[in-house]
């Protein structure tokens, strides 16, 4: 049976993971998946593991221990098919400069063995969807940034893949191009029903997703929906920022937790009532007292104890 075809067989199936660089663990027992058609996240600071994993995904790299299978075929046992099932956009464009966007997107085609009518075709759709038409016969040279990036993500798609693998495609664009990438992107996922697997650092792009994997040194700290990711830490939550997280948190026991050195988080019903008994009672210590929803930032920093962008800088 082709296992294309499978009822239910994911985009992305990640099995125990792990990825060792010398003494560096890269990754470290990862599991999850993508399931098919869905916007699945990657998030986590630099460093983290993502590009790591997607490279064993896209078989440029072998995994030290566990499995991934792309559509169900294994990454080392059958790395054509998952390489035909899928589209990479890596962090730097690799594109040839001397080619116009029309020949790239061509050269691309015949390297999947499309036959030649078949490529025009999928060319001129994948130009229009992208806003390139335009510009289809000028040298990627002589585009802009955004429009560089839309034709790597063009090109990548020419052979109709399942599942696009991104990392951190946005990271060189300014944010007008950085929304006509996601939207263009979105768009993709509606009309050709196509899974995306995005590895980011950003917490906006991370908020849109079907589903967020939060990696932190190599490991999966958090794993679901966003919405339900932020709804596990509470409807609305009392954040206290003080020089002594552990002394205010054990104050406030058991409703408590200081989630990083200067930060506590303060759980249970009417969190607005109480920021003035911790004014009352930690006064000059306490910098600011702030009643929010969590945000996927919150998420990490309860899953990590740290802060998403304090790790990035350090
Ligand atoms: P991310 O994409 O989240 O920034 P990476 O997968 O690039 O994370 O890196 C994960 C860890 O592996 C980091 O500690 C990084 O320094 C290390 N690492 C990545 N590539 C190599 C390599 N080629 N050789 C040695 N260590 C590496």
């Amino acid at each position: 049976m082709d296992r294309l075809t499978d009822f239910g067989t994911p985009a992305l199936a990640a099995n125990g993971l792990a990825h060792r660089y010398g003494d560096t663990m890269a990754l470290d027992g990862v599991t999850f998946e993508v399931g098919e058609g869905a916007f699945t996240a990657l998030l986590g600071p630099n460093g983290s593991g993502k590009t790591t994993l997607l490279r064993i995904v896209s078989t440029l790299l072998k995994p030290t221990a566990g499995t991934a299978a792309v559509l169900g075929h294994d990454v080392q046992a059958d790395p054509q098919a998952v390489r035909r099932s899928l589209g990479v956009v890596f962090q730097s464009p690799a594109l040839d400069k001397l080619l116009t966007v029309d020949e790239t997107l061509r050269v691309q085609a015949a390297l999947y063995g499309m036959s030649r009518p078949e490529a025009a075709a999928r060319v001129v759709e994948l130009l229009g969807a992208f806003g390139l038409s335009d510009v289809s016969g000028r040298k990627t040279r002589h585009l802009s940034g955004g429009q560089r990036r839309r034709v790597d993500l063009a090109r990548g798609l020419v052979h109709r893949p399942r599942l696009l693998l991104l990392d951190e495609p946005t990271t060189a664009l300014d944010p007008a191009a950085r929304a006509v990438f996601w939207q263009t992107v979105h768009a993709l996922r509606r009309d050709e029903g196509i899974a995306v697997l995005a590895a980011t650092h950003l917490l906006d792009e991370a908020e849109t997703a079907d589903h967020v994997v939060i990696l932190d040194r190599g490991r999966v700290v958090a794993d679901g929906a966003p919405g339900a990711l932020r709804a596990a830490l509470g409807e609305e939550t009392l954040w206290l920022d003080v020089d002594d997280a552990e002394a205010v948190a054990t104050a406030f026991a058991p409703d408590a937790e200081a989630v990083s050195p200067t930060l506590v988080r303060v759980l249970g019903a009417a969190p607005h009532r109480r920021v003035e008994e911790a004014y009352a009672r930690f006064g000059a210590s306490v910098r600011s007292a702030t009643v929010r929803r969590a945000s996927l930032e919150d998420v990490f920093l309860s899953a990590t104890g740290r802060n998403l962008r304090e790790h990035e800088a350090s």
